[in-house]
């Protein structure tokens, strides 16, 4: 942690890092790299999705929006029963 942490666009504030690539401020604005600020609404979830890195073993987290009320319509996806395959670190 401690890593640069963006400028709240809005009110000026620090903005406080959730994840590598998200960051949140206290006033409903939201920064999530290669996308930028947004506002938060309360329907979103936030969450590291793992992604693969190139070749090789190495996957990176990427953090992730969800929308609640769409997850549920998601929920039926056969992607979701994969069992976690054994991963080293
Ligand atoms: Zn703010």
């Amino acid at each position: 942690m401690g890593k640069s942490n963006k400028t709240c666009p809005l009110c000026g504030r620090i903005m406080k890092c959730q994840f590598n690539g998200l960051q949140h401020c206290k006033c409903g604005i939201s920064w999530i790299r290669d996308e930028g600020f947004f506002e938060r609404t309360p329907d979103m979830i936030f969450c590291l999705k793992r992604v693969k890195k190139g070749k090789g073993p190495h996957t990176k987290q990427v953090p992730e929006i969800r929308y609640r009320s769409r997850e549920l319509s998601a929920e039926s996806s056969p992607e979701k029963k994969h069992k976690k395959s054994t991963e080293t670190e």
